[in-house]
């Protein structure tokens, strides 16, 4: 299955180089200097739902599209170094951290290091142990809201030592059912830029 998987990524990306354009030519800082901060859900292509092209903007991914401390220190490199002026928090609706809790991610990694089956209960484990307690030192940042964790990302972002004040910050839900942005405006009024 994999090695399918293999042999396609190689196909399309040989497709994608043979029309490469100009792209080679680009500058290292994004030209259109913002960053984006979202979710790893496949649903997601920022690239499309906020029409980037390559070179445009940097775009920073992990489960959930959490402030967590590498996600600021991207954001940190984005502007100190490649000039990003504003940033985008993107979490969404539908999404996979809001099915588990830190308590349900240790269980589940304690029982088994196989894939879980999502039921309408939540997560459950069906493998074979042994598993590892070593979830037990991960924060998982799971969400319990999606308004609320959006806030408290950009609040976390904006209050950052490193993060200075004319950055404008602004907070967002992806909705998967439409694909459209919705404004999560407490938080935009924090992140605004001084
Ligand atoms: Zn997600």
């Amino acid at each position: 299955m994999s090695n399918t998987v293999l042999q396609e990524v190689l196909t399309a990306n040989r497709d994608y180089s043979a029309n490469f354009g100009k792209k080679g030519d680009l500058a290292m800082p994004p030209a259109r200097q913002f960053a984006v901060l979202t979710c790893m859900d496949a649903r997601l292509d920022p690239a499309k739902f906020a029409g980037l092209a390559e070179g445009d903007a940097h775009v920073v991914r992990n489960a959930g599209g959490r402030a967590s401390d590498d996600a600021i220190r991207s954001l940190v490199i984005s502007y100190k170094l490649l000039g990003t002026r504003e940033w985008f928090v993107i979490h969404h609706t539908n999404c996979g951290m809001e099915f588990f809790t830190n308590e349900v991610m240790r269980g589940l990694l304690a029982n088994s290091l196989e894939t879980a089956a999502l039921t309408e209960h939540g997560f459950h484990d069906i493998g074979k142990g042994p598993g590892s307690r070593a979830g037990e030192f991960i924060e998982w940042l799971t969400i319990k809201d999606q308004a609320q964790s959006v806030r408290d990302d950009v609040e976390r972002i904006r209050e950052h030592p490193l993060v200075p004040a004319n950055i404008a910050i602004y907070g967002y839900i992806y909705d998967v059912k439409s694909g459209k942005l919705l404004e999560v405006a407490e938080a935009n009024k924090i992140g605004k830029a001084a």
